[in-house]
């Protein structure tokens, strides 16, 4: 295996955080929102392991180096976004060669060229024609500029969401996070109130079963049906075969907007560009995000035109803007990870993913593996039994996260560069940490 920084394997000295990092950590907690302190006490304490932080100093391809010198294998892409790799060449020269060029321009007012272009690129990605656009910066924007199209197009307040589904956690999409309660309760006050949930069906359940429980919840009060076509955050969930189809089906029956988040799962991050294509699902409105723009915080709110219409006289104040929104760097970054991820084989993903599947199968005879190209959730079947796991796989130099409301799933999401000698690796990795936190195999 080469040394080159970008795919190399793991190197850890010492227990983590080393000297420096410590050093990081303690700074950050007389700083940072107390929140994100106490939340690593309370996993500390539940699994009895340290959640004290690394903390990065560069990364590269599926690198990361810590303040102390160590690497790790990064198997969460930063959150889904370094899908070509952290620090892809494509997309810093693109932001160089930009910022040298234009850094800032006047938004929805007086645009910049970079932004056309992107907003050509995504009507061209677009699975309708004439495909009207809201850039935004973050993917909770993406969902709230969705949440608002649907009701200006339908006059209707009401959104159908899922149990377990994430969508961001700012006012709009909160509203809809199915994830957990716990997100919305201390804000339940000032959220939209008209918000209803269906079980979003999982592995096993029938497409009768799972249509049933949405008729139950789905009626002609519906302005908006908002869906991740495969559930990320929420523990990595395949809806049965034919759902998706049949719920925009209903849905469009029904007079209600289909709004697919696929700020997650689009961008081959499960082989197609776009799930809710390969799946059938017809969507109005699509949300994109996190690997759009290769690092760079910009999302997408991409509807059809009769829908996006309902937005009303383009010469009357803007309802729906942001001084950030469709940044120049953020398009330009865009352009080229756009470019260079439908370059990428589909194929070639599924067929990694589904290697790393079956060694983590063969390894963890007693977890159920989830699979769809390289999004993959390692359910350990026990509520927080992920937490150590996580935390043992970081010692031995790979970066993954929980998921599920309940941190039952280890969840792996490398980028899609990633070589297969490191998913194995990887693999490894993940069965001995299991073994070691009692977990396995
Ligand atoms: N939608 C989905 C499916 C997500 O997974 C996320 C973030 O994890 C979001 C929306 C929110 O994106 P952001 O954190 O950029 O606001």
């Amino acid at each position: 295996m080469t040394e080159t920084l970008g795919l190399s394997l793991p190197r850890v000295a010492g227990p983590l955080p080393g000297g420096r990092g410590t050093a990081y950590v303690e700074r950050l907690a007389e700083t940072e929102c107390p929140a994100f302190t106490a939340r690593r006490k309370r996993r500390a304490e539940a699994s009895g392991a340290s959640f004290d932080p690394i903390c990065w100093a560069e990364a590269r391809g599926c690198n990361v180096l810590d303040v102390d010198g160590n690497r790790y294998v990064d198997l969460t892409s930063g959150f889904g976004v370094a899908a070509l790799g952290h620090a892809a060449p494509v997309v810093v020269e693109a932001i160089t060669a930009q910022a040298g060029r234009l850094l800032h321009a006047l938004g929805d007012v007086h645009p910049s060229d970079v932004k056309v272009a992107l907003l050509e690129a995504l009507a061209a990605l677009a699975p309708f024609s004439g495909a009207r656009t809201l850039l935004c910066a973050t993917g909770a924007d993406a969902v709230e500029a969705a949440l608002k199209t649907a009701a200006l197009a339908t006059g209707r307040p009401t959104v159908l969401a899922f149990e377990g589904g994430y969508h961001g956690l700012s006012h709009g999409p909160l509203a809809a996070c199915g994830y957990s309660e716990a997100f919305r309760r201390p804000f339940a006050a000032q959220l939209n109130p008209h918000v209803r949930f269906a079980p979003f069906p999982r592995a096993g359940t029938s497409l009768d079963a799972a249509l049933a429980s949405l008729d139950a919840v789905l009626d002609d009060s519906v302005g908006a049906v908002l869906v991740e076509p495969i559930q990320g955050r929420g523990g990595v969930h395949l809806p049965p075969p034919g759902y998706l189809a049949a719920l925009s089906a209903r849905a469009h029956a029904r007079g209600a907007v289909v709004i697919a988040d696929e700020i997650f799962v689009g961008l081959r991050r499960t082989g197609p560009m776009l799930v809710s294509v390969a799946e059938g699902l017809e969507a109005d409105v699509l949300c994109l995000g996190k690997a759009l723009a290769g690092g760079m915080p910009l999302s997408a709110c991409i509807g059809r035109p009769e829908v996006m219409r309902a937005w009303g006289d383009p010469a009357g104040e803007a309802l729906h803007t942001g001084t950030f929104f469709g940044h120049p760097l953020g398009c330009a970054a865009a352009l080229a990870s756009l470019r260079a991820l439908e370059a990428l084989d589909a194929g070639a993903i599924e067929a990694r993913g589904a290697a790393l599947a079956a060694r983590l199968r063969a390894g963890l005879p007693h977890a159920s593996v989830r699979q769809r190209g390289l999004l993959l959730g390692v359910d350990l079947g026990r509520p927080g039994a992920s937490l150590a796991v996580v935390r043992g796989m970081l010692e031995r130099g790979y970066l993954a996260l929980p998921a599920g409301a309940d941190a039952s799933v280890v969840q792996l999401v490398p980028p899609l560069v990633t070589p297969q000698a490191l998913l194995d690796a990887a693999a490894d990795a993940l069965v001995e940490a299991a073994a070691a936190a009692g977990g396995g195999p």
